[in-house]
């Protein structure tokens, strides 16, 4: 990837370490972060920790280093820049903050398509951390002294001071995307690991022809690859672990001309109101010796872990390795989609729960990127947020937009996959008044879709979205297809569903000439297309 010397990094780090824990395995990493005092095993054996002030991302403090391989390339739109200097520096005063302190190494990989595997290596404060990264990266079969691709260098507990680094807070994520080195201070959440990854292939993957994409994928019974896009809490996650469709992966995936691969080797499911009968798969892991779990209310009494208590945070996580899971495609690998999906948490209740996608539409909305969040509960407020995340990723998509999208629609085009917008928010009115479909529901829709039978269903186009909505499926109430039936009261719809329309509009204007596809292909409003 780089002529930088990773292996000289390495020596550095590891010769100002006061103690260091070399690729331990799980055994050896939960023993010793129990010593450490960094958690404690839940009742049925996995490792529980808190990750203190941070609960989630920090997008604003995240910052790549602007360069002459950079500067004309990354959407600085969405992303921080930083001098090289203010790098060095941060780095420096990181590397010190760790000097004679126990150092956790990690050696993995990224990339399950041999072709295209790269080398990540892993220094970071805690024994917890090392597991979390381990569950989650690529475990290599032989372990040795091999030189890496990337280092990361994971000091949570280091502060950045804003006067000196010229940071945004005392947290910092930055990505230096010349050498292929990552610093990570000031949080604890272990989720930054895992994305900055991803941030990094994200920007190196369309030079190598590879679409790099936030989505989750399985196997169906013919062989057949189906893809699910989302933002955070859409179901990427959920919909792709089912009994009857091996995982492929959960969260991160590369397209190229042959297939797909998975980025990773592990799965970080929300665990917030987890049930054993909707999500058995999940639930099962959860209950593994080598599972992290971060974030979750344990009973004093017993330990259990209490998925129904939000306390801490909404957004409580399991990390396994995915072999932890029963059903896995073989090698992390899947061919050419044949389906894809993309998910959304609709909770103003306008959009339809499946709709199906023209390849135009398609790339219209991969741009968009909407879901909704709704408001916190804890304050009464019913109003939802309308969130719009291009390439349903915003926050780790590197590059300008339009590069991942020119990508996908060229791939959707020459690949023929039928291409899905599955609703897995709020049905018969928006939050407050409906209630958020089902996941039996979402399930039964999704199986219709991928094994084909939707192809035959009876459409109607949508007269807002412009989409194609299936009339009927075997199985599904006929008016939990049509929001427009499904609310009390019509006028409520039309009006919510022109007040998203425009919230669509206005968000596509940031592509400006970038994107011609929204003019033609995005939704209109009611008045004017009658
Ligand atoms: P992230 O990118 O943060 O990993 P994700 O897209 O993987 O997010 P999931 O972990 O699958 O999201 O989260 C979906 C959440 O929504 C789960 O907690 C799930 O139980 C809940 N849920 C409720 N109803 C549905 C539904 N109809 N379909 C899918 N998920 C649902
Ligand atoms: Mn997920």
């Amino acid at each position: 990837m780089t002529a930088f010397d990773h292996k000289q990094l390495r020596q550095r780090i590891l010769d100002a370490a006061g103690t260091r824990s070399l690729n331990e395995r799980a055994p050896a990493l939960v023993a010793q972060a129990l010593r450490n005092g960094e958690g404690e095993l839940t009742a049925h054996g996995a490792f529980s920790v808190s990750t203190g002030k941070y609960t989630g991302r920090s997008p604003k403090d995240k910052a790549i280093v602007r360069d002459g391989l950079t500067d004309g390339q990354v959407w600085w739109d969405n992303t921080s820049s930083m001098a090289p200097e203010q790098f060095d520096l941060l780095l420096e005063d990181a590397l010190a903050s760790l000097d004679g302190k126990p150092i956790y190494v990690q050696d993995l990989e990224a990339g399950a398509d041999p072709r295209h595997t790269f080398r990540v290596s892993v220094f970071t404060e805690t024994a917890w951390h090392a597991l979390f990264i381990r569950n989650l990266l690529i475990r290599p079969d032989a372990q040795g002294e091999r030189p890496a691709d990337v280092t990361i260098v994971h000091a949570p507990s280091f502060q950045a001071n804003p006067g000196r680094h010229g940071t945004r807070t005392d947290t910092v994520i930055a990505l230096d995307m010349s050498r292929n080195i990552v610093l990570i201070g000031g949080t604890f959440y272990a989720g930054e690991i895992k994305k900055s990854v991803f941030s990094l292939f994200n920007f190196h993957a369309p030079s190598q022809n590879i679409l790099p994409m936030h989505c989750s994928a399985n196997l169906g019974p013919d062989g057949d690859t189906a893809l699910f896009f989302g933002l955070s809490g859409t179901g990427k996650t959920t919909l792709s672990n089912d009994p009857d469709r091996p995982l492929i992966g959960d969260d991160e995936h590369g397209w190229t001309e042959t297939g797909i691969f998975n980025l990773e080797g592990g799965c970080y499911a929300k665990t917030v109101k987890l049930s054993a009968t909707a999500e058995p798969e999940i639930f099962a892991a959860t209950r593994r010796f080598g599972t992290v779990l971060e974030n979750l209310v344990l009973d004093p009494g017993t330990a259990e872990p209490d998925f129904d208590d939000v306390s801490k945070t909404e957004n409580t996580r399991a990390a396994y390795p995915i072999d932890f899971l029963p059903k896995l495609a073989p090698g992390g690998l899947g061919g050419t989609p044949q389906t894809v999906v993309f998910l959304t948490a609709d909770a103003f209740g306008v959009l339809p729960p499946i709709a199906r996608l023209t390849p135009e539409q398609a790339e219209y909305h991969f741009l968009s990127g909407y879901t909704a969040k709704v408001a916190g509960t804890e304050r009464g407020v019913t109003e939802p947020q309308a969130t719009f995340s291009a390439c349903f990723g915003a926050p780790f998509m590197s590059l300008h937009p339009t590069v991942y999208g020119d990508m996908l629609a060229e791939r959707l085009r020459e690949s023929g996959a039928a291409t899905w917008l599955l609703n897995t928010g709020w049905i018969g009115g928006a939050y407050g008044v409906g209630k958020r479909i089902d996941i039996a529901s979402t399930r039964a829709l999704l199986k219709a879709a991928l094994s084909g039978e939707l192809d035959k269903a009876e459409m109607r186009t949508d007269d807002v979205f412009g989409f194609a909505v299936p009339i009927s499926v075997p199985g599904v109430a006929k008016n939990v297809l049509d929001p427009r039936a499904n609310w009390a009261d019509p006028d409520a719809y039309d009006a919510a569903a022109a007040n998203l329309a425009e919230m669509f509009q206005r968000n596509f204007e940031k592509f400006g000439a970038l994107s011609s596809v929204g003019a033609v292909h995005g939704p209109r409003l009611k008045a004017a297309a009658e």
